[in-house]
Parts: structure tokens; C-alpha cells; sequence
């Protein structure tokens, strides 16, 4: 299946910075080609910026986070029909700097993917264990059990999902799963969303998030299950973030 790179920004940049890194983006020939599909996820002050300069392109772009609420007293929440709004084509939840700075749970990370497949944006279900939690052995009982919630909620609509599997002490540290580590967890996550959709689970793309660059993009996305990469750090890099969709077009 072809590769979907999506880039997270987190809470970075300016309209002026951002500018240059769109009409970089937007020149990409990997992506107007179709070689690879690909994404930005913006802080939502951006994202008039990034249809405006998206829109007439192959790009698409998505949110970082969206309420689990319809509409109401919730002061500072963004609603999936306001990013709807914006043409957003993805939003991520459960990013586990939500789980870990907002204490985000299972079942609010659930009901946000609820309200965005209700909006008609595909939510970016992030999943991963800690550290500790590798260390005591317990990754696939964690990514599943965050994996269920959303299964659970949605339904029939888990073949909707995209799911990105990032393992919490390789995002921003340098430190990546090796290959067949992310393929690991990649095959348990693909076996589960067989479990809840039947054949249709085979093509739920499942992302690897977690210090992938350009050097090791290459080897991670030539596992089998591994269908694309969520890319912090290196998507803010306009050359780290090419070479990263040339690997995801030639894989
Ligand atoms: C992320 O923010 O989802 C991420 C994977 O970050 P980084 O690539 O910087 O590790």
C-alpha cells in the first residue's frame, strides 16, 4: 500500500517560518507525483496557512487535537466541526504528550476519535508505551488496551482509522525502535484491527512515530506493517522531511 508520511509540528513555529516550510512542502516531487501520500498536523492557529497554501496541492492536512465535545461552555476547546471548517483531513489523538501532560485516557482519547469520524475527519489514533512499561514487559498489553478503547467506541468505523504506533521513550529523543522492534508491535496492532474489521483491517494504514529521520526511515519503512511515519522533530527540517518522503515513495 502507498506510504502516508504525516508531519507534527507540535506547538512550533510562525506564519512567516511556516510560509517557507509550506512552499518548500508544496514543491515536493515525491508528493505531486504520488509516489507517497503525505500530511502536516499544525497548531490550529495555522490552519487558514496551511490551506491556503495547500489546498492546491496533493498535500493534505490535519490538527493535533480536537474536543470530544460537540459545541458549548468548554472555554479554549476546538471542535471537530470547527477544524471541518479548515478542510482538515486528519487530527491526531492520543498524541502521549496529551496522555501525558493533559491526562488524557483511554476513553477521552475514544470519544475525541468518535467526534472526529463524526465530522468526517480521520483521527490518527497514537498509541505506545513508556519506557517502564517495555521494561516490564508490558508494550503489547499497553497498545492494545489503548487500541480497544478506540475499537470499542467506533465500531464498524475502525476501518476508518489511521493508527500510529509511538513508542513514548523514542519520540524527540534521538532513540528509535529498531525495525523489527516497531514491526513487533506493528503485527499485534495489524492482527487486532483484523480482529474488529475482518480483511478490511489489512489496509488501516499503521504509522511509526518515534525519531524517525532521514537516516533511519528507509529500514523502518521496509517492514512489512509498517505503512508510513508520524514525523515530529525532522517534519520542522525541510530537507530531513524530503529525504524522509523519498524513502516512503521508493519503499
Ligand atoms: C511525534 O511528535 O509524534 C514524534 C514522533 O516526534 P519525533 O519525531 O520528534 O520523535
Amino acid at each position: 500500500m502507498k506510504k502516508l508520511i504525516v508531519g507534527n509540528w507540535k506547538m512550533n513555529g510562525n506564519l512567516t517560518a511556516n510560509q517557507d516550510l509550506l512552499v518548500a512542502l508544496a514543491g515536493n516531487q515525491n508528493v505531486a507525483s504520488g509516489a507517497c501520500d503525505a500530511a502536516v498536523c499544525a497548531p490550529v492557529s495555522y490552519l487558514f496557512q496551511l490551506k491556503n497554501v495547500l489546498e492546491t496541492t496533493r498535500w493534505t492536512w490535519g490538527a493535533q487535537d480536537v474536543s470530544a465535545h460537540d459545541a458549548g461552555a468548554y472555554t479554549g476547546e476546538v471542535s471537530a466541526g470547527m477544524l471541518k471548517d479548515f478542510n482538515v483531513r486528519y487530527v491526531l489523538v492520543g498524541h502521549s504528550e496529551r496522555r501525558q501532560y493533559h491526562g488524557e485516557s483511554d476513553s477521552l482519547v475514544a470519544a475525541k476519535a468518535q467526534r472526529a469520524l463524526a465530522a468526517g475527519i480521520t483521527p490518527i489514533v497514537c498509541v505506545g508505551e513508556t519506557l517502564a512499561e517495555r521494561e516490564r514487559g508490558e508494550t503489547m498489553d499497553v497498545v492494545k488496551r489503548q487500541l480497544a478503547a478506540v475499537i470499542h467506541a467506533v465500531g464498524h468505523c475502525a476501518t476508518e482509522l489511521v493508527v500510529a504506533y509511538e513508542p513514548v521513550w523514542a519520540i524527540g529523543t534521538g532513540q528509535t525502535a529498531s525495525p523489527p522492534q516497531a514491526q513487533a508491535v506493528h503485527a499485534v496492532l495489524r492482527a487486532q484491527l483484523v480482529a474488529a474489521c475482518g480483511e478490511h483491517g489489512m489496509s488501516s494504514r499503521i504509522l511509526y512515530g518515534g525519531s524517525m529521520t532521514a537516516a533511519n526511515a528507509a529500514a523502518l519503512l521496509a517492514e512489512n506493517d509498517i505503512d508510513g511515519g508520524l514525523i515530529g522533530g525532522a517534519s520542522l527540517k525541510p530537507t530531513d522531511f524530503s529525504s524522509i518522503l523519498f524513502a516512503a515513495s521508493a519503499a
